[in-house]
């Protein structure tokens, strides 16, 4: 027999699939194994593929499979079509793939945790006591000790009696070791968290379980109970036998939400995050590929997750841009979700207060299935958000960075002892300039695209065309020479308000103070515990928090969003907004939101505080329809790297003339087609090319399908190529 094996080796060049013949030794080798084989003159990983009876390959030329490296298969068959699929339609090699589905804490053989656990053989202990000598005290404690306790881990029983007369007690026999296995992670205990649902709830609940023909979007306000809605989908999947996948938005939510599960779902559940130990993910992946967890709880790659016999894929904050993957390998969650729903035929929920345009086009198209919980479980009114105009604050002569209201507000909840939010919008966006008189931004001229301020090169860049320009000194517009970096410190606006607030707690929550896997809990738990108090901070803030005193909300810079190059800039804006809001408010306490704008009369504030979703949806669209962004087309980023920059430049050249062929041909389905250096130009030593295309929906399939083709022929060992569709980042 032969097995199809792919090579364990980062190249794009061996990325394909090798012939081994099966030794007679290994004739029970099974597709999903890892395997040591013979490449050149080394000895590999690999990974079994496919088996067949024969090859193509001559007979001197066929090498042998050495070894297996596992006692089981490591990868399901149905990720191992999976890769293939992944290969075919975004261009990922099947290596990049394996190693998502194949995590390194299983490639690199961590070990179970063992404890040794102590009991004790009741009849020899009898005769042992019998014969005891008086000098002995502490063997028959220990013996006494565990007739009150069968069972007990060898360290604790060693602490308390001495390892001398614990290992002469399992000498003669009269305490038995076993080894067992213990998962590192610890859960919380299960306990009865059961609500009776609401009609609406019920309602969706049973839309969900009959939506396996497509996905169904859940699109349900802040606070309208969507999690109760995905536990009881899950405990219905149970009872069928089978099983759940449930992914929520990168590490910070997820130790609420594991809370929430564990107490529902007890040992049913397995977490996977990349704040994990070593130790705790190689536990819970064995526990799922075992079939001992049966509900997997995590971050985006969890969706690679080795889990059987599925019942339900739910996305919660489906909008998320954690769910994009935007370095190797680039792929986006949904879609891998779809191919696995498919694969086992069951549904696919994507939940949101704020859907993302695409998603929500999709459910109005009918390609999704859709259904709404328009209002939420307690019937609070939504928190009241006023919008503040810093054009004018900075007229009145108010040249700091928080408005008086801003200010006003604080001080209500010192004085009220209740806690408040500060949120610096800040991680993940660029920087542009804008003039603080009139709040104009400079545009790139060919694109109608924000310009990002390069600060290293003193430049303004396009990042859709790489067209450069001078930075500001004075407005075009007005003629004021107050032009502003758009990009503020959340230590700054600590500073400010340690000054202001002396005697109140303040608390920072950003990238530089987040530095352990501890301090972001610790940090927030802090915070929890003091009264009154202001945490302020970046992205971090605004995900999943639940705190019954925090009655007030401000935004300090709401634009940075907004003013990103990105086609998404509004739609995230909208999401953000209503996100942080909705950590205003949520027990008696009505809450507040401040949002400080240059732009206060942008459609996007204005329906974010009516919470008009569906307004905002409409402007949306259309505009993205008049301007042929997606969905009503694909952008596509092709990223060329190497070392050697001449390559690269080279090889970009050669692919842009081969595709300007075929913008010939597709006409005016072709809307845009540009080569230039990447806006990070240099990653480890690595020079970066890209080509971003635009075109229409109906070319997609065959204008990929070329450059894929183009692609094969280019790349080399020295070359690395990426594709992204419908990037998020262009850097
Ligand atoms: P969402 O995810 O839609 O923002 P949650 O699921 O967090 O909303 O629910 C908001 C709050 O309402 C939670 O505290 C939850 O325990 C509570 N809740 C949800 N469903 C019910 C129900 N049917 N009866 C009572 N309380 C509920
Ligand atoms: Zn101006
Ligand atoms: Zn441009």
């Amino acid at each position: 027999m032969i097995a199809e094996v792919i090579v364990d080796v980062m190249s794009s060049e061996v990325d394909r699939v090798f012939d081994y013949d099966i030794p007679s030794s290994l004739c029970d080798l099974k597709v999903g194994y890892r395997v040591l084989v013979p490449f050149g003159n080394r000895k590999i990983e690999g990974y079994v593929v496919g088996i067949k009876d024969s090859t193509d390959c001559p007979k001197d030329k066929l090498k042998s499979v050495i070894s297996t490296l596992d006692d089981f298969p490591v990868i399901l068959e149905e990720l191992i079509s999976l890769m293939h699929y992944m290969k075919s339609s975004l261009y990922l090699r099947l290596i990049d793939g394996i190693r998502l589905a194949v995590p390194n804490q299983i490639r690199s053989n961590v070990k179970d945790k063992i404890e040794r656990i102590i009991t004790l053989d009741e009849t020899k202990a009898e005769d042992f006591l019998k014969t005891v000598s008086k000098r002995q005290k502490n063997a028959p404690l220990a013996i006494r000790y565990l007739n009150d306790f069968p069972e007990v881990n060898y360290t604790k029983l060693a602490s308390l009696f001495g390892n001398q007369t614990i290992n002469k007690l399992i000498d003669v026999g009269v305490l038995v070791e076993k080894k067992r296995k213990i998962n590192r992670l610890k859960l919380g205990e299960k306990s009865n968290t059961r609500k009776e649902l609401t009609s609406l709830q019920l309602n969706a609940v049973d839309k969900i379980l009959q939506s396996k023909e497509r996905p169904i979007v859940l699109f349900g306000v802040t606070g309208s109970g969507k999690t109760e809605v995905y536990m009881n989908v899950i405990e219905k999947c149970l009872l069928d036998g089978k099983t759940a996948l449930m992914l929520v938005p990168e590490i910070s939510l997820t130790p609420q939400m594991v809370k929430v599960f564990s107490s529902r779902f007890g040992a049913d559940v397995a977490v996977l995050h990349s704040a994990l130990s070593a130790g705790e993910k190689h536990d819970e992946w064995l526990r799922i590929y075992n079939g001992e967890a049966k509900i997997v709880v995590g971050a985006r790659s969890a969706i690679f997750a080795p889990i059987n016999n599925l019942g339900v894929i739910i996305i919660d904050e489906e909008h998320d841009g954690s769910y994009i993957s935007d370095s190797n390998p680039r792929y986006f969650t949904h879609e891998i979700a779809e191919f696995r729903a498919r694969y086992h035929n069951c549904p696919l929920v994507l939940g949101s207060a704020t859907p993302s345009i695409e998603t929500f086009y999709k459910a109005k198209t009918g390609v999704y299935n859709l259904v709404e919980m328009p209002v939420r479980v307690n019937k609070q009114p939504m928190p009241n958000i006023e919008i503040i105009d810093m054009c004018r604050e900075f007229k009145l002569g108010n040249t700091s960075m928080l408005s008086a209201t801003m200010l006003e507000k604080l001080q209500e909840v010192v004085d009220n002892k209740k806690q408040a939010i500060l949120f610096i919008n800040r991680r993940g966006f660029s920087s542009y300039l804008m003039c603080r008189e009139c709040s104009y931004i400079p545009k790139c001229t060919e694109c109608d695209a924000n310009l990002v301020f390069h600060k290293t090169d003193n430049v303004l860049k396009c990042h859709y065309c790489g067209k450069k320009f001078k930075p500001l000194t004075k407005c075009p517009e007005c003629g004021s020479d107050s032009i502003k970096l758009g990009a503020i410190g959340t230590q700054q606006i600590v500073e400010q308000l340690e000054n202001r607030f002396p005697d109140v707690d303040i608390f920072r929550l950003d990238n530089d103070s987040v530095t352990s896997k501890d301090a972001y809990s610790r940090i927030l738990g802090q915070f929890a515990e003091s009264k009154p108090s202001i945490l302020v901070g970046t992205q971090m803030v605004t995900k999943g928090h639940d705190f019954p005193s925090v009655t007030f909300v401000g935004v300090v810079d709401a634009d940075i969003s907004l003013f990103n190059y990105s086609y998404k800039a509004s739609e995230t804006t909208f999401q953000l907004m209503t996100q942080v809001s909705g950590r205003a408010g949520r027990s008696e306490d009505t809450g507040y939101v401040v949002l400080q704008t240059y732009v206060p009369k942008n459609p996007v504030y204005l329906t974010c505080a009516n919470y008009d979703y569906l307004k905002f949806y409409d402007k949306e669209i259309n505009l993205r329809e008049t301007t042929k962004f997606p969905p009503f087309a694909r952008i596509v980023r092709v990223l060329l790297t190497s070392e050697d920059d001449n390559l690269a430049k080279d090889s970009t050249h050669k692919l842009i003339v081969k595709l300007k062929e075929f913008r010939i041909k597709y006409g005016k389905d072709f809307f845009f087609l540009e080569a230039m250096k990447s806006p990070v130009s240099k990653i480890k030593n690595k020079h970066r090319y890209q080509i971003i295309l635009r075109f229409s929906n109906e070319i997609v399939d065959s204008v990929l399908k070329e450059i894929y083709d183009i692609l094969d022929e280019i790349k080399n060992n020295k070359l690395s190529v990426f594709v992204e569709n419908n990037p998020t980042s262009l850097s």
